[in-house]
């Protein structure tokens, strides 16, 4: 890809994305194949007058051999160092920038089971960081084309064409190919407009109806809104969580769903592939999976905790997104999240809360925002996918038809 389009993502990122402001410190997560681009990133943030750069380099494969090798108990460890790190990110609140490039298929060998019991165990630890954290600083998901993951997703293509592929696939669903400040400024004005339209509904469910045998009622928070594209962190700091993003989505009321659904698309999870699954509900927790790939990695994610089996997202996106109509199958939650109405599993999101600043923890705990250490997004939407809102008045208002916005 040209360096000039990359630069422009770059700074998409930086500047829409985190939107770096002048004296904060920016941390990056990316993969160990990508220095080049995290220069060219790291180069953007400072140029927005970031004080301090710091990268968190990852890679699958040590990852795996840490499932193998290491003892339960010592992954299990947080050191003190760790917690003075997490203690120095609540005081310091560096921007975070997380750069997915990674192999769908990349921790498939790893050991899943011990992988799950250490993050139960970190996230006892983590836990009041987070939520001392929350909403408080900016942060940005954006993909990046590693080689693995390209040729996943172009199995034909020998690896150098695959890449190319994959960064034009990248750039055209996230709107970099071209002006991409100028798309994020007209694409954010038009999916808040949309918001503005469901928020002013007052719905109380939503009801999902699909050929696919899907049939599932969702209660929705009165105190919470739908929200897309942009968000504003507690200091009034705009920036786009999600590069691509297309979704508008809230928080639905935790313990409050009843039906079954059925999943539209694989869903990547801890690096392997959960394929043709379906969920049902009783009494707003999850009752029965199934999947007719890796369902034991399915029962073992909604085992993690208890919010793990409740929802903590309902979000619509139209059948015809730029992304469904690419016809790429990303394998990559980012993208395919945005190409299809989807749910998720786990933590509710506060800032959907009208008024967010205003409450305690406790309070969004009381209301029915979701809480869990997992938040896994799953893809339900299809051709024949119909969305009925129903109002605190019992009137009803059909949000999607066959796939698509009906408003
Ligand atoms: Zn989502």
């Amino acid at each position: 890809m040209k360096s000039k389009i990359l630069r422009e993502y770059a700074k998409l990122i930086a500047q829409k994305g985190v939107n770096v402001q002048p004296g904060q410190e920016v941390w990056i997560t990316a993969s160990l194949d990508q220095p080049k681009f995290v220069e060219v990133l790291a180069k953007e943030c400072y140029q927005l007058g970031a004080k301090k750069v710091v990268v968190d380099w990852t890679h699958d494969k040590l990852s795996v051999l840490d499932s193998k090798f290491m003892s339960q108990e010592a992954m299990n460890e947080t050191a003190d160092w760790e917690v003075a790190k997490m203690k120095y990110q609540c005081d310091v609140l560096p921007a975070r920038i997380y750069l997915d490039s990674d192999d769908p298929d990349g921790m498939k060998d790893a050991r899943q089971d011990k992988i799950a019991a250490q993050r139960i165990a970190k996230y006892a630890i983590r836990k009041p960081y987070i939520e001392a954290m929350d909403n408080k600083y900016q942060w940005c998901i954006a993909a990046v084309a590693g080689k693995e993951w390209a040729k996943k997703v172009f199995p034909n293509e020998r690896v150098s064409a695959a890449v190319e592929k994959l960064w034009e696939a990248i750039l055209y669903t996230s709107r970099a190919l071209t002006t991409p400040i100028e798309n994020w400024n007209a694409h954010n004005k038009n999916l808040h407009e949309k918001c503005d339209i469901l928020n002013s509904l007052n719905l109380k469910y939503l009801h999902y109806k699909s050929d696919n045998g899907t049939d599932l009622k969702v209660e929705l928070l009165e105190q919470a809104n739908f929200l897309a594209g942009s968000e504003k962190s507690l200091q009034g700091i705009e920036f786009n969580p999600n590069i691509p993003s297309e979704e508008v989505f809230t928080t639905p009321k935790a313990g409050a769903a009843e039906g079954i659904v059925y999943s539209t698309k694989p869903l990547s999870y801890q690096g392997a592939l959960i394929e043709n699954f379906y969920v049902k509900f009783k009494d707003g927790k999850v009752c029965e999976v199934f999947a007719e790939k890796n369902q034991d990695l399915l029962s073992q994610m909604i085992n993690m905790d208890d919010g793990a089996k409740m929802l903590g997202e309902c979000a619509l996106v139209p059948f015809d997104s730029p992304i469904n109509n690419s016809g790429i199958l990303f394998y990559n939650t980012l993208f395919d999240e945005n190409a299809s109405c989807h749910l998720a599993l786990g933590r509710g999101f506060s800032n959907c809360i009208k008024d967010f600043d205003k409450y305690s923890q406790q309070e969004f705990d009381d209301m029915g925002v979701n809480t869990s250490m997992i938040h896994v997004d799953f893809m339900i939407g299809s051709k024949s996918l119909d969305i009925v809102g129903i109002t605190k008045d019992g009137a009803k208002v059909q949000i999607f038809k066959n796939g698509n916005w009906a408003i």
